[in-house]
């Protein structure tokens, strides 16, 4: 998978990795865990991401730093490698942020469908994770390599995706990768789950009360959908970032096939999830809003408001249910 990779990365020495916007913890996992093969290896490399590093994720930044997008700092660059995305438009906010970086765009990732805009991909769609892909980097490469800190960064990634090893992108090979993971790293696993998962606020249970109560089933209960409003996250004093994993609850509604959550975010419009456990293909759904993702994950923006997002979405939702 990395033979032409690790061959041809050689002739390069200043390396930047960056994840894609709004990161989440395969991002953050994949692009700590890619830079400390690269430092390993004696490549000068800097991270950068051009949104914060979520709460939950900040101590993986410890074991490498992550730099503020900096375009000046990019533009040194002689190589950029671009994780967890596979889109050029996906890691800055700024449209034409490529356009004065001369160095090559190399990419590693695994949704569905990458754009041709990259020199060199490594793309697997339907692997577990981004992490579970870097893995097989080390492996490929020198696994005495995988120390301590890419193992817990790379285990991070793999759990996050993976809604912790329930989904059916989760193979025999993944779960090697995990085990060769917790052995050369020599940590626990709850070690890492609940850095990532336990930091939950009172704050936002409150804002999940709220989100639980709009949850609404549609198309013969096959469809269920929840939102939250800008008036939930004042009354509650939370941010839209809060709802992280509420998408969850409608979706282990029994006989859900697809779940929704729309984050309304009045003049910016509604931010959506998207979520399957059926063959409903969400990415699909997501795509006709101009958004993506994967088969059973995806997201997209609708310029609302609500009551119009949510019309526009379930008569998608309706077209893709009768395709099947
Ligand atoms: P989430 O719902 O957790 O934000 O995202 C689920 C999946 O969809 C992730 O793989 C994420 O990268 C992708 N995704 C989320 N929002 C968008 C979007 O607006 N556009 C595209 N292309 N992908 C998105
Ligand atoms: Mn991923």
């Amino acid at each position: 998978m990395f033979k032409e990779f690790i061959k041809k990365i050689k002739k390069y020495e200043r390396i930047g990795v960056i994840s894609h916007i709004r990161p989440d913890g395969d991002c953050i996992g994949s692009q700590v865990g890619l830079s400390l093969w690269l430092k390993k290896n004696g490549f000068d490399v800097q991270a950068f991401n051009d949104d914060d590093v979520p709460v939950n994720l900040e101590w993986l930044t410890h074991y490498f730093p992550i730099q503020e997008f900096d375009l000046e700092k990019i533009k040194q660059c002689d190589l950029v490698i671009l994780v967890d995305g596979n889109a050029l438009h996906r890691f800055a906010h700024s449209e034409s942020w490529t356009d004065s970086i001369e160095a090559p765009f190399w990419m590693i990732d695994h949704h569905p469908d990458p754009n041709d805009e990259f020199d060199l991909q490594i793309s697997v769609p339907g692997a577990s994770s981004t992490c579970e892909l870097i893995y097989n980097l080390y492996n490929e490469h020198d696994i005495e390599q995988l120390d301590t800190d890419a193992a817990k960064a790379l285990y991070t990634g793999i759990i996050t995706d993976t809604g912790s090893l329930q989904f059916d992108s989760v193979t025999p090979e993944t779960l090697e990768a995990v085990a060769d993971i917790l052995k050369r790293g020599e940590f626990k696993p709850n070690i890492v789950a609940e850095q990532v998962f336990s930091t939950k606020t009172e704050a936002q249970y409150k804002l999940l009360s709220e989100a639980l109560g709009t949850i609404k089933l549609y198309e013969n209960n096959q469809i269920a959908l929840m939102y939250v409003t800008q008036e939930m996250l004042e009354k509650t004093d939370t941010t839209n970032s809060d709802t992280e994993g509420f998408v969850s609850y409608p979706l282990s509604i029994a006989g859900v096939k697809a779940a929704i959550l729309m984050k309304d975010l009045a003049e910016d419009g509604v931010k959506m999830s998207l979520r399957s456990r059926s063959d409903v293909d969400v990415n699909q759904w997501a795509r006709e809003l101009d958004g993506g993702g994967h088969k059973k994950a995806a997201g997209a923006w609708h310029p609302g408001p609500l009551e119009k997002t949510i019309e526009d979405v379930i008569a998608i939702g309706r077209k893709q249910l009768n395709s099947d």
